[in-house]
């Protein structure tokens, strides 16, 4: 195993024992098991293996991270393969593509306010020195994609766009059907099986990703706002975008919770922008996000 992988299984045990299991809605499970059922049935050699949800902080709730059943799937973490011809909507070469749905759209923000909005976390993470990681923009979708919302019948065609497809806002009862009306924001990961198995094809003991999906949750009022202070009721985009653009380039949460006795609320730390709660804005990386992402893709395509 590199160092850098060692790095990475640190940072995913930790994050994976400071996620506190907060009761999650049957329904999730049903919705996954239905799902890929029918896309057994029809002959899809992918599923739907986790989702990662990020709450908001003042709700005391902290976010985390569902396994869904049926994969023989023990491990958490799962990636992309570099060049996977089994992606036909991979980016060119070893690159990695994302799209943005431009069909649910919220109306907290002007115009194409959100589409740049996402734009500028993805790149975030693309302007990260330690990696090659080339980021490619299919663009706006033009429909309305998303598998996972049209399983719980919120729309959407099921077509996949790019590897990473930001599949738009939802109501809040979309993500009460995941658990909890404090979700700000999750990202659904789909792997490959083979026989009804997770593939590894490239050895390196992650199961490999066939696309990811991230929704945001319309009942909370979007802004932009860098500096975004806990307790006004507004959330900033780009954060969120962020710590899902996180998830979509296979990093896990991290940090740990617990209730600050002086603010009633809970605090986040080391702070992240992948701990799994919202507390303020932050629109750039801090250490354990590049240290997560470097030991993911440093060594990209190579891996
Ligand atoms: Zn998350």
């Amino acid at each position: 195993m590199k160092k850098a992988n060692l790095l990475r299984s640190a940072i995913v045990a930790l994050g994976a024992l400071g996620i506190a299991g907060t009761a999650q809605a049957q329904d999730i499970y049903t919705m996954a098991d239905e799902l890929n059922a029918q896309l057994e049935a029809a002959g899809k050699d992918y599923r739907v293996a986790m989702a990662e949800t990020i709450t908001d902080g003042d709700s005391n709730e902290v976010g985390t991270t569902i396994l869904f059943r049926n994969l023989g799937n023990r491990q958490l973490a799962a990636d992309f393969v570099p060049g996977d011809p089994r992606r036909v909507w991979g980016g060119p070469g070893t690159g990695i593509s994302f799209a943005v749905d431009n069909i649910n759209l919220t109306a907290d923000l002007a115009g194409t306010t959100e589409l740049s909005e996402i734009r500028a976390a993805m790149a975030t993470w693309e302007n990260e020195r330690c990696s090659t990681l080339p980021l490619v923009d299919f663009g706006n979708t033009g429909i309305d994609v998303g598998l996972v919302q049209r399983q719980f019948g919120f729309g959407g065609t099921g077509g996949i766009a790019a590897d990473v497809q930001h599949a738009g806002f939802l109501p809040p009862n979309f993500f009460l059907r995941l658990g909890s009306a404090n979700i700000l924001g999750v990202t659904f990961t789909f792997v490959w099986v083979s026989g009804g198995a997770p593939t590894d094809v490239d050895n390196n003991g992650k199961t490999d990703t066939a696309f990811r999906e991230i929704y945001y949750n319309d009942g909370f009022t979007w802004e932009v706002d860098p500096n975004d202070v806990p307790g006004d009721g507004r959330f900033d985009l780009q954060t969120v975008a962020l710590h899902e653009a996180g998830h979509a380039l296979s990093q896990a949460h991290f940090g740990t919770g617990r209730i600050n006795n002086q603010t009633g609320r809970i605090q986040l730390s080391p702070q992240a922008v992948m701990n799994a709660g919202y507390i303020f804005g932050q629109q750039t990386l801090l250490g354990t996000d590049t240290a997560g992402h470097c030991s993911n893709w440093a060594s990209w395509p190579n891996n």
